[in-house]
């Protein structure tokens, strides 16, 4: 049982790159920030971060105003490609759907499937999907 004790000091990545932004509540300016070690005797009790567009401290315990992480800003190109994979699934899952199979029944209450007497809707997708007779597209 004996010799299982973690090292817990593994240490070295503390305090490496890792530049944040924030949107300076003093300056108002987006700008990045450095990090200072607040020590209580010898012992780390926190960080100041500091704007280095104005050098404004925010000491430990207040709340930083940090940016949004540089990651979410490509999400804008990949919101822009979206469309047009929706618009290829919808047209796939249309040529399926109930409402263009020939046995879809549509009555002024209800829509039904003619093959199991159930309601259905016309974007419902079916298994027994057959395409109405004269539609070619
Ligand atoms: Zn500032």
């Amino acid at each position: 049982m004996a010799g299982k004790v973690g090292s817990s000091n593994t240490g070295g990545s503390a305090g490496a790159a890792r530049p944040r932004e924030i949107v300076c509540a003093n300056c108002g300016q987006t700008a990045l920030v450095r990090f200072e070690p607040v020590y209580e005797g010898f012992r780390k009790v926190g960080e100041t971060v500091i704007c280095t567009a104005c050098g404004f401290r925010y000491e430990p315990g207040t709340e930083v105003p940090f940016a949004e992480p540089q990651e979410s800003r490509p999400k804008i190109f990949s919101d822009d490609d979206r469309p047009a994979a929706i618009n290829i699934f919808s047209e796939e899952e249309r040529r399926h759907s109930c409402g263009w199979c020939k046995n879809f029944v549509v009555n002024p209450f209800t829509q039904r499937c003619g093959l199991t007497n159930q309601p259905v809707e016309a974007t419902g997708l079916c298994l027994r999907f057959e395409a109405k007779p004269g539609d070619s597209q």
